[in-house]
């Protein structure tokens, strides 16, 4: 799907989906200070010895059929994750308070450390992803909680073509 762009009159493609295939803050730590980090499995981390960081998936409803998604990395307590983990059943699925690890760049970038529940659906496979639901107010909180409307969309799309804080 494409739009007209009022700003360089030239058509740009809109992009429903957005994913990072590896977290920018972990990227970060392993450069400098790799020792911090355990890869315990393939998208599961445990840094510090005190949280977990996996990918998970926003999603914002918009006005056409299409879900406006954003995969990128959440954080959870290991404790907490350790607790949740011993009575987990798939066939229930959980919820646990995680926070969002990396900026959703280039939409929201001032995100990370945003609260958030992180949703691990009932009867998932190794390759489906958590959901996440933004806590703290915000206006991903307000895009997410609303779902934003083609204006929006659009808003959200110039970001990418015609960001002012580009370098
Ligand atoms: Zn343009």
């Amino acid at each position: 799907m494409k739009y007209n762009c009022e700003i360089c009159n030239k058509q740009h493609v809109i992009y429903f989906g957005m994913k990072a295939e590896a977290s920018q803050t972990l990227g970060e730590i392993i450069k400098y200070e790799d020792t911090r980090v355990e890869e315990l499995e393939k998208d599961y981390f445990f840094v510090d010895k005190s949280i977990v960081v996996i990918p998970a998936i926003l999603e914002i409803q918009t006005e056409s059929d299409i879900l406006f998604t954003y995969e990128t990395w959440v954080e959870i307590n290991w404790d907490k994750f350790s607790r949740m983990a011993d009575d987990f059943k798939n066939s229930k699925g959980s919820k646990i308070q995680g926070k969002l690890y990396d900026d959703l760049v280039p939409y929201y970038t001032e995100s990370k450390g945003t609260n958030c529940i992180v949703e691990f659906l009932p009867n998932s496979i190794d390759k489906d992803r958590a959901r996440i639901t933004i806590l703290d107010d915000s206006q991903l909180k307000l895009d997410q909680k609303n779902g934003i409307s083609e204006v929006r969309l659009l808003e959200l799309m110039n970001l990418i073509y015609h960001n002012p804080n580009a370098k």
